[in-house]
């Protein structure tokens, strides 16, 4: 009896530790995949409904750039009745009389960011906790503009970004250094606005950003109003790890080239790009693909090759090269379009403004505010007021007595 239960422990004894040894030969078959540190973010939409064609419903429908002519320069000069390409929105002709701003709930632009998930606002707090500081906002300006455009610029919005706001010029200014400190460029690019001058500023913008180790690059010419509030809402609804190129088309089609780098330019390439005087956003991760064609004097060369500006460069990389869309955005705004248009109680939400036509066809936006037209002509300062109403130049005192 005794025996034989010492013969039953010693069985079961065995037949535990044979049952432990299968269990731990199981138990990687059984543990559940490996985990992602980093799980993938969900994509942007890569083509949203063309808010580009929205504007301009009667361009033409094909468009060749030929790369011989400087097509930033006819983009830029609104040149209606040319054939092709241009996006042909006029300035209005009338003087602008401000509206009152409504206080209606309704904002078309808050919130809406065609080619952005639906919700992208809403859901951006999961997806890149982003700071301002993650931003390289490069400014593109000339040494003739240090006065009438910079100093405007560093008065308003680039003092409530002086540290990640970068000013890629041509020429030295001790006093344009003393107002902004450590950011200011010379790329020693000539000073002349040729496509060759346009790229090398283009080049060195991106080689800058590179060097930052920050989050996203943005480029914004030196009459652009960057609205920082709204930059940061828009680039956070996206991670800068994933492929995002973010901007505004100032045509409502691609524009081709002769394909002279995957080929002999016997051949031609479509694509869309974003308009660099409405500004335009790349994240790190679509940047770093960028590299081979765009760092360290590569996209100078390939420019060369295209022929073609710098922002139709960057789009030909992602677009043509990379094969990563443009979500196109309406947030953003060249002198370009009739900015009077614009309707006043989103101007707030949009993510760059501009202005232009002094010359002749005033094209501002509309909105009232601290400053009259004469006092505001580009209605900058109006704008900074209203966002950022403590600055100390902001008249205060008659907002207080209405209080
Ligand atoms: N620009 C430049 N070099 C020049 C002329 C202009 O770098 O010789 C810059 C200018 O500072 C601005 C951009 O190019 O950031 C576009 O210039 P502008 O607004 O005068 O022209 P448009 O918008 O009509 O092309
Ligand atoms: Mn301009």
């Amino acid at each position: 009896m005794h025996i034989a239960s010492v013969g039953v422990s010693k069985f079961c004894f065995l037949f535990s530790l044979a049952f432990c040894g299968l269990l731990l030969l199981l138990i990687p078959a059984l543990q559940p995949p490996a985990h992602q540190v980093d799980p993938p973010q969900p994509r942007p939409q890569a083509r949203p409904a063309q808010v580009g064609a929205l504007h301009h419903p009667r361009l033409p429908a094909v468009s060749v750039c030929t790369g011989e002519t400087d097509l930033a320069r006819r983009l830029n000069k609104s040149s209606i009745g040319q054939k092709g390409t241009i996006n042909t929105e006029h300035t209005r002709n009338d003087i602008l009389t401000p509206k009152r701003a409504t206080d209606s709930k309704r904002s078309p632009g808050r919130g809406i960011i065609p080619g952005a998930k639906s919700g992208a606002l809403s859901g951006f707090r999961s997806r890149d906790l982003l700071e301002l500081k993650d931003i390289f906002i490069a400014v593109k300006t000339t040494r003739k503009y240090h006065k009438s455009r910079m100093k405007l610029l560093v008065q308003t919005w680039i003092s409530q970004a002086k540290e990640q706001t970068y000013i890629f010029t041509d020429g030295e200014d001790k006093e344009l250094w003393i107002r902004t400190g450590e950011n200011i460029i010379n790329t020693n690019c000539s000073a002349t606005h040729t496509r060759q001058a346009l790229c090398c500023k283009m080049s060195v913008e991106y080689d800058k950003f590179i060097e930052s180790q920050k989050k996203w690059f943005c480029h914004v010419d030196d009459d652009n109003y960057v609205i920082l509030p709204s930059l940061l809402r828009m680039l956070s609804s996206y991670h800068h790890s994933q492929d995002v190129y973010l901007g505004r088309p100032s045509l409502d089609h691609p524009i081709e080239a002769a394909e002279r780098i995957k080929s002999d330019g016997s051949v031609s390439v479509k694509f869309w790009f974003a308009t660099g005087g409405a500004g335009f956003c790349i994240s790190r991760g679509l940047a770093l693909k960028m590299s081979p064609w765009a760092s360290l004097g590569n996209f100078i060369s390939t420019a060369e090759k295209i022929r073609l500006p710098d922002d139709c460069t960057i789009g030909y990389i992602i677009e043509a090269l990379l094969e990563v869309t443009l979500t196109h955005t309406p947030l953003f705004h060249s002198h370009l379009e009739n900015l009077q248009k614009l309707p006043t109680d989103t101007l707030l939400d949009q993510v760059t403004l501009s202005y232009g036509g002094f010359e002749n066809r005033r094209n501002v936006v509309s909105i009232v505010g601290s400053f009259s037209l004469v006092e505001d002509p580009t209605r900058f300062k109006t704008v900074h007021c209203l966002l950022y109403p403590d600055t100390d130049w902001c008249p205060k005192l008659k907002r207080r007595h209405k209080n």
